[in-house]
């Protein structure tokens, strides 16, 4: 093995080895990269016939089915506008249920009589694609006759081009559902829990008298951290190259202590990688708007503007996969485990929720008028509601191997679910509460004698940022999301359970009579706030006395994915995703299937991975320096290494015996042996690699440590 000293001279060496993008005048429009690869609305109504483009628009404006003799149309206008970019194939891309972007590609092209190639691309072939179903995991559904599905075009989410060295594709974003109409993707449940928050949504404005609105769209921005590490590092760890998480690894004398890299300076090579992979999804369409820094070394966070949960849910995928692409151009590999470093923060993806009028009002900002106060309240009681009747399906919904190292460990929120409100906004919803003031003026429960809320302030970097779901002024922000997360189920999940408990509150607001609409708003949001507000937490959610007081709340407290899954086959869950038609038990049984199925098979792997690092690299190492050490006669060398050799030969016969799946087990049952004996013998074999990483030389060790990893860049 190459010394590790040489390699990290190699890894700190670094030229602009990307494609320097290099300055250009940005005054001058052209030089706009920003929709560039995009088939976007300006695009369309520059290509499309006038009739073909207000016909299309009016569709989507209307959230109606799709015309089909506009299709052809549309999609001879897309190709001639691909081939125009360079694009020889197209694919229609989904999410199947692992979360991850699934792509088929076609090639446009098709022999003619005279032996020569011809671009094609119909209406059909926009409309709907059939990938071969059969490899894609779809817990059940797949095991029947009618395991075949098709992909249909979202036309809500623009198509875009994606640019390869040697050629480029044309990406058409569609949902995936079986034959016989289930769903076997993340955004056919995503876009129907926004058509049920729609519905709820104008309905209720309807009875508070705000009549104008006519679509109410989800939003989401989300903050996505990640790790860049040098690729030298990466590829000599078996482990990283893997699972995507380093398994052994001892703490490095620096961590983030000194607080040094938080919104610091970003080294060069970092910088121009994260120029490079911004100025590729401004061609894509993807609104990045923030860059910087994380806690832990080598840590950092994007961020785009918000957008509808629909194209926000799908720029957020292809913001995962460019990062991952670009990253490499400079030599650089970009990490979106939950927990790349043990010891070190780890990432999370804070998604930023509200709900929006068409009418360009958000029902999350307290506004500035009595009635916009009113609404206000109204939305937000709801809110709180519903993460009270479904903490523990919103904890499902971020569920995941990677999230067990995270959620509780003293640096992203617990796993148990609450609100942080903030001290002004308790003081309202306390005031409410307690019935002080005069209901037609909410103002004067804040005994501050003003017509309207006070201002809240909006959230900044010292608020609490220990709550897994906290109000920031004029949006919630859920901040429970893992790193390498799609948003589809956690919103799918919020829209839903928000949409409910709209509805139960307009029809406790419909039952009082809305001649007084400000009393009898006051009477419900009070009701709602007194019942469900023992999820309402403003202190630090790392604390030990909190995760006791959750305990005599009643709150849930589900720390690991087998604890959450059967949240989502609970009968509250179920019977609410099939009212509003947005997963029925099947759907939802194959969700659970599917999930249940990635915990086992990834913790099976990193078991396997484990087992084999710790056998054929660091017990050699090991047996090693102990030879050196007998060779040496030095005892004391001897007796400190022999017994942490033991140590770890015995852990690995712990974690062989594990990895052997007693008989006849499966489903949670097998589940909980991967967590309970896999991941708990896992566990012991690192700790003493970790011991021994510390005294055995290092030109003997066998892989990058955590410094090396972490500093150079
Ligand atoms: P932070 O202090 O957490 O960084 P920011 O104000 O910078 O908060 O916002 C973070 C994210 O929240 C951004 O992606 C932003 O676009 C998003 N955001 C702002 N308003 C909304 C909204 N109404 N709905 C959804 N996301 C929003
Ligand atoms: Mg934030």
């Amino acid at each position: 093995m190459l010394k590790t000293r040489s390699q990290n001279v190699i890894s700190a060496t670094w030229s602009p080895n990307g494609e320097a993008l290099g300055t250009v005048d940005l005054t001058k429009a052209d030089n706009n990269p920003f929709g560039a690869d995009v088939f976007s609305p300006a695009v369309q109504q520059e290509l499309l016939p006038s009739d073909v483009y207000e016909r299309l628009q009016a569709t989507l404006e209307h959230g109606e089915a799709l015309d089909f003799t506009l299709a052809d149309a549309v999609a001879e206008a897309m190709k001639e506008w691909a081939l125009a970019r360079g694009a020889t194939h197209f694919t229609h891309v989904f999410q199947p249920l692992t979360g991850l972007t699934a792509e088929k590609h076609d090639s446009f092209f098709e022999p003619n009589r005279e032996g020569m190639w011809l671009a094609k691309f119909s209406g059909k072939e926009l409309i709907q694609g059939e990938p071969d179903a059969s490899s894609f995991p779809t817990g059940g559904i797949r095991d029947t006759f009618e395991a075949r599905g098709y992909t249909a075009w979202d036309p809500t989410s623009p198509a875009f081009i994606l640019e390869n060295p040697n050629g480029a594709l044309l990406c058409i974003p569609t949902a995936f559902v079986s034959w016989t109409g289930e769903a076997l993707d993340a955004k056919t449940p995503l876009l129907g829990s926004m058509d049920a928050l729609s519905k709820s949504a104008i309905r209720a404005l309807k009875l508070l008298g705000a009549e104008d609105a006519k679509r109410v769209f989800t939003t989401v921005g989300p903050e996505q951290e990640y790790f860049l590490i040098d690729e030298n590092y990466f590829f000599d760890r078996p482990d990283l190259l893997i699972t995507g998480r380093t398994m052994f690894g001892a703490k490095p004398a620096k961590g983030h202590e000194l607080d040094d890299h938080y919104f610091g300076a970003i080294p060069e090579r970092v910088l121009a990688c994260i120029m490079d992979f911004e100025n590729e999804l401004a061609k894509l369409g993807v609104p990045i708007k923030t860059r910087h820094n994380e806690v832990a070394p080598a840590q950092h966070e994007i961020a785009p503007v918000f957008e509808n949960s629909n194209v926000g849910s799908d720029h957020q995928q292809l913001t995962m996969q460019v990062m991952q692409r670009v990253a490499r151009k400079y030599g650089l590999v970009c990490l979106l485990h939950e927990k790349p470093f043990a010891g070190v923060n780890g990432s999370g993806k804070h998604n930023n929720w509200s709900m929006g009028t068409d009418t360009g009002s958000n029902l999350l900002d307290p506004g500035d008028t009595p009635a916009e106060n009113l609404n206000f309240l109204f939305f937000c009681a709801a809110v709180i509601q519903a993460v009270n009747k479904h903490q523990g399906l919103l904890r499902a919904s971020v569920a995941g191997i990677g999230q067990d190292h995270r959620l509780g460990a003293n640096e992203a929120p617990p796993a148990i679910m609450s609100i942080f409100l903030g001290e002004e906004l308790t003081k309202v919803f306390e005031g409410i509460a307690s019935g002080e003031g005069d209901p037609h003026r909410p103002a004067s429960f804040m005994e501050l004698g003003a017509e309207v809320l006070p201002p809240l302030p909006m959230h900044g970097g010292d608020r609490n940022r220990t709550s897994p779901f906290a109000f920031t002024g004029n949006k919630f922000e859920f901040r429970a999301v893992g790193s390498s997360q799609s948003l589809a189920f956690p919103n799918t999940v919020l829209n839903t359970i928000v949409a409910e408990a709209i509805d139960d509150l307009s029809d406790k607001l419909e039952a009082k009579g809305t001649d007084d609409v400000a009393s009898a708003v006051t009477e419900v949001v009070k009701d709602a706030y007194t019942a469900s507000k023992q999820i309402c937490f403003d202190g630090d959610n790392y604390d030990e006395a909190w995760h006791k007081e959750a305990e005599e709340r009643g709150l849930k407290n589900l720390k690991t994915t087998p604890d959450c899954l059967p949240e989502v086959l609970a009968e509250p869950s179920v019977s609410m995703m099939t009212k509003y038609g947005v997963l029925n038990e099947r759907e939802l049984e194959s969700r659970y299937e599917v999930w249940l199925e990635q915990y086992i098979i990834r913790a099976n792997i990193e078991a396997e991975t484990a087992d084999s690092i710790a056998r054929t690299m660091i017990l050699p190492a090991a047996l090693r320096y102990l030879a050196l050490g007998d060779e040496s006669g030095i005892s004391a060398v001897t007796e400190e290494t022999t017994p942490l050799v033991d140590e770890l030969v015995a852990a690995i016969k712990e974690l062989d015996e594990a990895n052997q799946y007693p008989e006849g087990i499966e489903g949670m049952d097998l589940a909980i042996h991967a967590r309970d004996k896999q991941l708990a013998a896992m566990e012991r074999v690192r700790e003493a690699a970790d011991k021994l990483e510390k005294i055995v030389p290092d030109d003997l060790w066998p892989l990058p440590k955590y410094a090396e990893m972490l500093f150079i860049r």
